[in-house]
């Protein structure tokens, strides 16, 4: 059994002593992957690879040059290209497909000794908030294996929860991070729309898909934040600010002002022990001496309507990419060009695919482009600039990063309204671009692990995970 480790830098400071090597690591998580091959969380195990370069990074430790994460095994979601290994966004039509190149943060982790252990089972490209629109199947919480894990991210979350590696890497556009984080009891980071290079990440919605980690620890998720993030002339949406240290300059929070949603507390939709973790939070903080205070958020109706129909309008465009000729599936029973089309985007894509690319489709059509599409970008901008508001007066919003914990696995199959519905408290930071954190606040009653949620300005990184940091010391 391989030790667990909330930080790498306990990782590292039982290298120093002769305690454990990155070998050693490495050999534990494949035991443990191997042992825990049912929860499904891997489409593929990267192993010799790993073995190998964990002898490598020994080596650089040995000799006084290992990188920043030398010592640390991380494993990628399965929509992040990483140059000479497949990559399938968990659908069948890339099922074979091998990435020509790196992602621009895979060569930032590898260049700072990271071991990259295999990519993670996710929703097919990413739509799904339980990880069972999979061609792999889902994946199954380790808390409760008749639960899911949470999604998209689901694989990459269980990955860090069962202990097959120290920390991953997933993809958020509506709360793929954070969701399944909250889920599986650890942090997740969704960071700043703009400030991690999305190139080399296999594209969902790109006004709202950006990168980020999956952890034990915030130190961790600062670590990695540091690593990955930073200007990459590769993505031209990326903003134009610095990349700072932000581990390095954790540091203890002042007296804050925060906000928390009312509907959070008050709405019969949300469970109740969820609603009493963030109740319990709130008085610790304000034993603490922080200004909590209750607000309102006018247009919670409009979130999860208005994200669905951008994403899912952003979707259509995005997959008409995989067509039979260019990347992937071909149907062995196409003919002619347009049966070529037909026949490798009906047999290829998932059920679930298939209903975002035809109502994404649907919702930039000529006729309802107005009603729809125009529509749900003058209410993302009136959500924005709410946002901002209360931003503007508050430090943080706190709320839910769910409104229940792990549900059981066979539910989204059954009525997948309801699914987009529990996206509610994360779909306002993708919407709005800010950055939000899932922090773990313990176990319910059935010891299934619960999630709060902070969320801050644009570009306030330093200060969010300050504050999460304290947040999970009280
Ligand atoms: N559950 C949301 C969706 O299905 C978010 C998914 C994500 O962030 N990739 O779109």
């Amino acid at each position: 059994m391989v030790k667990s480790f909330t930080t790498l830098s306990e990782i590292k400071s039982e290298i120093a002593k002769g305690q454990t090597t990155v070998e050693k690591l490495v050999k534990g998580y494949l035991n443990n992957i191997a042992a825990n091959a049912g929860l499904n969380a891997f489409n593929e195990v990267f192993d010799e690879e790993a073995l190998a370069r964990a002898k490598e990074v020994d080596a650089r430790i040995q000799q006084g040059v290992g990188g920043k994460l030398a010592g640390m095994v991380v494993a990628i979601k399965d929509n992040i290209c990483y140059k000479g290994h497949k990559v399938s966004a968990s659908s069948k039509i890339l099922k074979d497909f091998t990435s020509i190149y790196s992602s621009t943060i895979v060569d930032r982790l590898l260049a700072e000794d990271a071991i990259i252990i295999g990519r993670c089972n996710c929703d097919e490209f990413g739509m799904g908030a339980a990880n069972e629109n999979s061609f792999y199947g889902p994946v199954k919480n380790f808390a409760d294996e008749t639960r899911v894990s949470g999604g998209s991210s689901g694989g990459s979350a269980v990955a860090v929860q069962a202990n097959m590696c120290q920390a991953a890497i997933g993809t958020d556009t509506g709360g793929s991070v954070r969701q399944p984080a909250s889920f599986c009891g650890l942090v997740g980071l969704k960071p700043t729309y703009g400030r991690i290079s999305r190139h080399g990440i296999i594209a969902y919605a790109s006004s709202f898909d950006q990168v980020g980690p999956i952890t034990r620890s915030v130190e961790d998720a600062a670590l990695l934040l540091e690593v990955m993030c930073g200007p990459d002339e590769y993505d031209s949406t990326l903003a134009n600010v610095a990349a700072p240290l932000f581990f390095e300059r954790l540091e203890k929070p002042g007296v804050k002002k925060i906000a928390y949603l009312h509907e959070a507390i008050t709405n019969h939709g949300v469970d109740d022990e969820v609603k009493s973790a963030l109740i319990q939070s709130i008085e610790k903080l304000r034993a603490e001496g922080h200004v909590v205070k209750s607000i309102s958020f006018d247009f919670l109706d409009y979130l999860v309507p208005s994200y669905y129909i951008l994403a899912m309008a952003e979707a259509s465009s995005n997959l008409s990419r995989y067509d039979g000729v260019h990347f992937g599936y071909r149907s062995p029973a196409a003919v002619d060009l347009e049966s070529t089309y037909k026949r490798s985007r009906s047999e290829g894509f998932g059920k679930e695919v298939k209903r975002r690319i035809m109502l994404g489709t649907f919702v930039l059509s000529a006729g309802y482009y107005d009603a729809y599409y125009a529509k749900a970008q003058k209410v993302r901008r009136l959500i924005k600039e709410k946002t901002d508001e209360i931003l503007k007066e508050y430090d943080f919003i706190i709320i839910p990063t769910a409104p229940e914990p792990a549900f059981e696995l066979g539910k989204e199959e059954k009525d997948p309204v309801v699914t987009y519905l529990s996206d509610i408290f994360t779909v306002q930071a993708s919407l709005t671009g800010a950055p939000a954190i899932s922090l773990p606040v313990g176990n319910n009653s059935k010891g299934l692990p619960l999630g709060l949620q902070l969320i801050t300005r644009h570009f306030e990184e330093q200060e969010l995970l300050n504050f999460s940091k304290y947040f999970l010391g009280l």
